[in-house]
């Protein structure tokens, strides 16, 4: 076996490994340089290597990188401040990943529904073609059947409806209902937009009905769509909010925020995570939150996504394989007639990274610190693409 062989072949690979990143930028080892316009799946949103990022981290690194959560750890409770400093949110907990994160929120909404009184509400309505994670749990909270095959029997305990339509929630809605988790925008099956009003109505259907409203801003959250998080666009709060991609700049975090109502249920030996929240996560999202809204950097934001949008939407008069732009932001994407995949390679092909979703769907999530002038070459390059191939 050679050496990519010892892993296992849970991902399709593109042969390229880069070895440096600086911005919107990457280097590969034979010194080609690329666009990223996919940030590490919307994790790097400071861009590669972002400097005051790097350099907590490097400090962190050299004081106290772990200590357990056996002991307080004041980097944490700092970062907890300023996370929920930012939202409806009272409490965080702390985790690695966006799975955990939207696991965490599934355990907490369970334990909050026992805690008052009913213990048979347990069942979560989840939107056809989200995406929460690949743990047993948020797998099936996934309604998207190329997620499920092959793991069944399924945990138990999810309820799926269509996206964008309250009225499918509220006709799902039974005594076992305990809560309604959706992702403001549908990232992983390719930035799909729900109407203006969705999220309004979803909270109304879960006031009336006394159940928890999650939502997964796992992708949309971190200043990604313009604000810091997606469902501040509209007038509606969540009881249960889960993060993680963009939290510390790719060092693995996630996070659970909650109501204090709500986060009231966990209580010691209730839920738990070895890594999470040690102090150098903690650095690294500290530092990331600090670029994020003291430097500016989401304050530019809406601008550049409206950039990005109008240049895209300028492709789409003269590339008759375009069948629709979409986004908000700086989470855009562009839906192909076809060949989705062969534009994607040969975008590589030309150095710039960007996502092939759902078959269809060309996705862009560069660095929220990306320029007008890298925008502009992006672009150039997916339309050189578009018109040597069709
Ligand atoms: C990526 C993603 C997840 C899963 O996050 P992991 O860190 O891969 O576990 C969950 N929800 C949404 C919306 C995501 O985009």
């Amino acid at each position: 076996m050679n050496d990519i062989q010892c892993i296992m072949s849970t991902y399709g690979r593109n042969p390229v490994a880069f070895t440096r990143g600086e911005g919107t930028r990457l280097w590969d080892e034979e010194g080609r340089e690329y666009l990223d316009f996919l940030a590490g799946i919307g994790v790097n949103n400071l861009g590669h290597c972002p400097p005051k990022v790097t350099a907590a981290i490097r400090e962190q690194a050299g004081r106290l990188i772990h200590t357990s959560n056996l002991y307080r750890i004041p980097l944490q409770e700092k970062l907890a401040r300023r996370l929920t400093d930012t939202c409806f949110a009272d409490q965080a907990f702390f985790c690695n990943s966006g799975a955990e994160a939207n696991e965490a929120a599934i355990k907490l909404t369970r334990k909050f529904m026992r805690d008052h009184g009913h213990p048979s509400r347990f069942e979560i309505i989840t939107a056809v073609h989200g995406f929460h994670g690949r743990t047993m749990a948020t797998l099936s909270a996934t309604a998207q059947e190329k997620v499920q095959r092959g793991f069944e029997p399924l945990v138990p305990g999810f309820r799926y409806v269509a996206f964008n339509d309250p009225s499918a929630v509220e006709k799902a809605i039974s005594p076992y209902t305990a809560g309604i988790l959706v992702e403001p925008i549908q990232g992983e099956s390719g930035v799909r937009l729900p109407d203006d009003g969705y999220l309004e109505s979803l909270r109304a259907i879960a006031d009336q009905h006394g159940l928890l409203l999650i939502l997964d801003e796992v992708q949309t959250g971190m200043g990604r769509t313009g604000k810091f998080w997606c469902h501040q666009w509209s007038s509606v709060t969540p009881d249960i909010m889960t993060v993680a991609k963009g939290l510390a700049s790719g060092v693995p975090m996630g996070a659970c925020l909650a109501t204090s109502r709500v986060a009231a249920s966990f209580s010691p030996g209730t839920h738990a995570s070895t890594f999470g929240g040690n102090p150098l996560a903690c650095a690294a999202a500290l530092a990331t939150l600090e670029v994020l809204l003291d430097d500016g950097v989401l304050a530019g934001v809406p601008d550049l996504g409206q950039y990005l949008r109008d240049k895209l939407d300028g492709l789409k008069g003269h590339q008759a394989m375009i069948h629709a732009t979409r986004g908000r932001g700086l989470m855009a994407a562009v839906e192909l007639k076809g060949g989705t995949e062969e534009v994607a390679a040969m975008c590589l092909n030309r150095g710039l990274l960007l996502s092939c979703q759902m078959g269809t769907t060309l996705r862009m999530l560069p660095p929220l610190t990306i320029t007008r002038d890298e925008i502009d070459q992006g672009v150039a390059i997916l339309d050189s693409v578009l018109s040597d191939l069709f």
